[in-house]
């Protein structure tokens, strides 16, 4: 097909659409180091995982074999209401920005969650429900979890308790007002509702919380409530693949133009998105198949990957969930004020960590400012109003292309546009002011963390 031949906007007819997930795990030669139990330092088994987490799920946690997963018909009909997403070029960035690079990016900021993660929250939901069970419970940050959450449990009439933490709840009222449009209870973290949240305000009083700390307490309600499990938005290697879901559907879209990026972008918080979009492209590396230079985007002030050590950690401050050996910075360590509220984890899929320790992909680092400059020339010429999280990989790709404009190179460049910024106008208000903070983390300050690692 001649070049001038494809859309601007990529989208799938019902047939083509990808019909199961893709489990990157079957194609890794070296395989992400399992979970251990907190107390034992042993494999977490299956049966010890059901008591936390739906069994299916769990089923899906622990298989590093099953290359595809049929996606059941409930959720594939849920789909439809918001996928596929667009798979845009961006033809007004690269004329602005005058470079011969190709930009093409995935936009997940589609629906009311605005961001990717309904793409698991609602196969979570279904799995809960198929299980019989009451409700899920689960933290979130920035809102963007919950909100997913929330949506899919109202689909499948499920309870959903959300623990958010408490300095977002008070900063995003009309977030937490989202939830409970869906009908979610929302409680700030930490609370009096449970016993660490007890011991955390006993211990810090007038703490504004941390997405450690919200999980703790949902773990610990979903575990004494019967009928109730907890589910996490990121991370797992579960919710990496459901997110396979993106990747999948922009496989699909660029072989049907033969278009085959050189570069794939996307931030980094707990790995889900990034991990969802370069799961096939990935898989075809691995496999020996085709290459492509696959960049992961951090915060400067949380960049668990570039400045992490690769070892085992707690999931959470609480240290109840289990250990996993992923790319941390310390359970304990809280980034300074930073406004891409999905970006902040301590740590990294554990995938992820492998792939990269691995040297099968790449990260770097950008400050807050660069990644809101980025945001803004990018509304001005694509239109959307970009996630601060997004904003991350925006910036990447634009400094790519730049690159391009100078070695002359026409590269095509695909990134993840996770989601929308509407509720982060704050943000975007401390940047016009000059107000934003670019707070990098000293050696010394990393390391005070890092020797509190635990030892296995
Ligand atoms: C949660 C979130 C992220 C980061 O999470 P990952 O698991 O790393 O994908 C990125 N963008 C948006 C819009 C988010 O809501």
């Amino acid at each position: 097909m001649a070049r001038n031949d494809i859309p601007y906007k990529i989208y799938l007819t019902e047939s083509e659409m990808p019909k199961y997930w893709y489990n990157l795990r079957a194609d890794m030669k070296n395989k992400p180091a399992p979970l251990l139990n907190p107390g034992t330092h042993q494999p977490m088994t299956a049966e010890e995982l059901n008591g936390v987490f739906c069994d299916e799920l769990v089923r899906q946690e622990l298989d590093n074999d099953t290359r595809e997963y049929p996606v059941p018909q409930e959720i594939l009909d849920f789909y439809k209401m918001y996928r596929p997403s667009p798979l845009v070029r961006a033809y007004c960035l690269e004329k602005k920005l005058n470079t011969p690079a190709k930009i093409y990016y995935k936009f997940e900021g589609n629906n009311t969650s605005g961001s990717h993660k309904l793409n698991s929250a609602i196969a979570q939901a279904y799995y809960a429900k198929m299980q019989g069970l009451k409700g899920v419970t689960t933290e979130t940050g920035a809102g963007q979890w919950g909100t997913a959450l929330s949506m899919a449990c109202a689909y499948f009439e499920l309870d959903c308790k959300v623990y958010m933490v408490k300095v977002s709840y008070e900063q995003k009222p009309f977030r937490r007002e989202v939830m409970r449009v869906y009908g979610a209870s929302v409680t700030p973290s930490p609370s009096m509702t449970t016993q660490v949240g007890q011991k955390i305000l006993a211990e810090h009083p007038g703490t504004t919380g941390s997405l450690g700390c919200a999980i703790s307490e949902a773990v610990e309600t979903a575990v004494g409530n019967p009928g109730y499990r907890y589910v996490l938005g990121s991370v797992l290697n579960q919710v990496l693949l459901h997110q396979s879901v993106i990747g999948m559907e922009t496989k699909i879209a660029m072989d049907k133009y033969d278009i085959k990026p050189d570069v794939i972008i996307g931030c980094a918080g707990g790995g889900s998105n990034l991990g969802g979009l370069i799961a096939p492209f990935m898989g075809e590396k691995l496999r020996g198949e085709a290459d492509y230079d696959i960049v992961a985007v951090e915060p400067a002030s949380c960049p668990s990957l570039t400045r992490g050590v690769y070892a085992y950690d707690f999931c959470d401050t609480g240290m109840v969930c289990p250990l996993a050996k992923m790319y941390t910075l310390g359970s304990d360590f809280i980034p300074a004020p930073n406004h891409a509220g999905g970006l902040r984890y301590h740590g990294m899929s554990p995938i992820l960590s492998q792939l990269y320790d691995d040297g099968m992909m790449r990260a770097i680092s950008v400050p807050q400012t660069r990644v809101f400059e980025a945001a803004e020339a990018f509304a001005r010429t694509e239109g959307i109003l970009p996630a601060p999280e997004s904003s991350h990989a925006i910036c990447a790709a634009i400094d790519e292309a730049m690159k391009c404009k100078e070695t002359g190179e026409e590269k095509t460049i695909l990134f993840g546009l996770t989601g929308t910024g509407y509720f982060d106008l704050v943000a975007y208000e401390k940047f016009h002011n000059g107000q934003m903070d670019d707070y990098i983390p000293t050696d010394d300050e990393l390391e005070q963390f890092r020797a509190r690692l635990p030892r296995i």
